[in-house]
């Protein structure tokens, strides 16, 4: 479903990535982990068409992302690690601006709207102001509206970053209900254990290249995979 091939990518004087080649499978949640600076949030840049690599290609469903990004992107969701709302909007609204910037008919919005606030569990928050929300709230709006056009893949850069552990666990169910429900989705951190209890899929980058890629069939991440964690302690 996803290919990513030989992908090059150069900041001004930098590699940061260096020739990264994977596939994703359907209806997987590819755990992407490294320490800081191994180039996730470049990776997902890339995979999202934001960046564009210097050389290699990045494809979806036979659609090249970076050629023809706008078929892709009806596609696909992407949640930055930085992420704004509007925080005067109410979520409903937040919802309904994301909709109309994806192009969904006026008929089938509301629809669209109602569905990934239940999907996320804010459907009885939608008359609350986007600003008054939790920060674990925040984030799960942010995520119904990377997903209000039902993308196939979502990509979520650190999404539980800053997140308390009950904010946390809410949203390990979320991403495997998304999962059971079909998606495809790539999620970064440099904390392996965070993600390691729902993934399927473990790929470690480090340093712009692949180190580790494989299913992990409910088995733990082997201890090459915890190298980098143990130097962030
Ligand atoms: P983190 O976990 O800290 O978010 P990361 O794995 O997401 O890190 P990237 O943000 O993709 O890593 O950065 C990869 C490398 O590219 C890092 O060494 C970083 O310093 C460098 N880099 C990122 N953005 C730029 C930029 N705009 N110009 C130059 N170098 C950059």
């Amino acid at each position: 479903m996803i290919r990513v091939e030989d992908l090059v990518f150069d900041y001004p004087g930098f590699r940061a990535l260096d020739g990264v080649s994977f596939a994703v499978e359907p209806h997987s949640i590819t755990a992407l982990v490294g320490p800081n600076g191994a180039g996730k949030t470049t990776l997902l840049n890339c995979m999202a068409g934001l960046a564009l690599p210097a050389a290699g290609r990045v494809q979806l469903d036979q659609i090249d992302v970076h050629r023809t990004p706008r078929e892709a992107h009806a596609r696909m969701g992407y949640l930055s690690d930085f992420f704004g709302l509007y925080s005067e909007l109410s979520v409903q609204r937040c919802l309904d601006y994301r909709a109309r910037a994806q192009g969904i008919p006026s008929d089938r919005r509301a629809a669209a709207v109602q569905r990934a606030a239940e999907r996320l569990g804010l459907a009885d928050r939608l008359k609350q102001r986007a600003g008054e929300l939790s920060r674990g709230l925040r984030q799960r709006l942010a995520i119904a509206q990377a997903i209000v056009h039902e993308p196939a893949v979502i990509l979520l850069d650190e999404p539980a970053s800053g997140l308390d552990p009950e904010a946390r666990f809410g949203l390990a169910a979320v991403l495997r209900g998304l999962k059971d429900e079909g998606m495809t989705l790539i999620v970064s951190s440099h904390i392996l254990a965070e993600l390691e209890d729902y993934s399927t899929h473990l790929l470690v980058l480090e340093q712009g290249r692949i180190l580790d890629y494989h299913a992990l069939d409910g088995a733990p991440a082997p201890n090459a995979a915890r190298r980098f964690e143990l130097q962030l302690v």
